[in-house]
């Protein structure tokens, strides 16, 4: 007996609250006929955002965003720096803030933090990737002298003779971080000085991608095919695919359902569809239905 294909999307995929809540103030504002711009991309994801742009989003960048006076911008998820609000308050710009909360507060620890240690010699030692706009929000609580460190490499920039205090993006991988924290204790071991500088960490990748990471090594291993969907842009999108690719060889990146070849290879009967916390539902959904279509499930 031939078995019927199996298409399962997974659940916990989709926009995270963040992004979720940005996109549903965008919509509020353009549903009363607002003119709204939005500093840089609201969720990397380009279908997502030709859709808003269709209803009347206006994306800028900085440049632009330097030369607009009297009006009102949308700030997204991933936060800005105090310079952002800095121009606002000089050429009357009206700020709609979505920075997610838990950007936010990361934001004010990292200021905080700063404020305190900047008398004894301590390093900042932000986890991110150099240019992403949540990392340029989290520098720019310290003045821009936080250091950025995305690979072992960059482990060198650091001075194992003065304090460190270490924080990472929030959509960074767990394990990466981990090993990075192991390293920089040894390296602070190996000074030969009496005492070695206190180094203190923080826990601060989003519960919404640590856990979600989890969840799909399951998602991955129980089906024969994954099609994970996500912008090219997305940092989260990479960092996840990784996950279901390691956990399941046969797993495939799609941005847009034109991308995804038909028939399917090797005749799956299992397949998974997933995604980023910037991928919205809807396309996962039209990749699902362009596979029924096709195979006429
Ligand atoms: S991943 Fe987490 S921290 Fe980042 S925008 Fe989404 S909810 Fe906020």
């Amino acid at each position: 007996m031939i078995k019927k294909m199996q298409i399962d999307l997974d659940r916990r995929a989709g926009f995270c609250f963040g992004v979720e809540n940005a996109i549903k103030i965008a919509e509020k504002e353009l549903k009363a006929g607002n003119k709204v711009y939005c500093l840089g991309q609201i969720v990397h994801n380009e279908m997502e955002i030709r859709r808003l742009e269709k209803l009347g989003l206006l994306t800028i960048d900085h440049d632009t965003y330097k030369k607009l006076k009297n009006t009102r911008v949308l700030i997204r998820a991933h936060g800005e720096p105090p310079e952002t609000y800095r121009i606002a308050r000089e050429n009357n710009i009206s700020l709609i803030d979505a920075t997610c909360p838990i950007v936010a507060h990361l934001q004010n620890k990292i200021r905080t933090c700063y404020e305190e240690i900047i008398k004894e010699k301590g390093q900042i030692v932000i986890f991110g990737k150099q240019g992403h706009a949540e990392v340029i929000g989290l520098i720019g609580q310290t003045g821009n002298t936080a250091v950025v460190i995305n690979s072992w490499e960059d482990l060198d920039k650091l001075n194992y003779h003065y304090p460190i205090y270490m924080y990472s993006q929030t959509t960074r991988d767990i394990h990466e971080y981990e090993q990075l924290k192991q390293e920089i204790r040894k390296r602070l071991r190996e000074t030969g000085d009496r005492e070695p500088p206190p180094f203190i960490s923080y826990d601060t990748i989003c519960s919404q991608v640590s856990s979600r990471a989890t969840e799909l090594e399951q998602f991955a291993r129980d089906h024969d095919l994954v099609i994970f969907v996500s912008g090219k842009n997305s940092s989260n999108g990479k960092y996840l695919y990784n996950v279901c690719k390691s956990n399941n060889p046969n797993t495939i990146f799609v941005s847009i359902p034109e991308e995804l070849q038909l028939p399917l290879s090797g005749s799956p009967q299992r397949i998974g569809i997933s995604g980023a916390t910037s991928t919205p539902s809807w396309l996962m959904e039209k990749i699902r239905d362009k596979i029924k279509e096709f195979y006429h499930l």
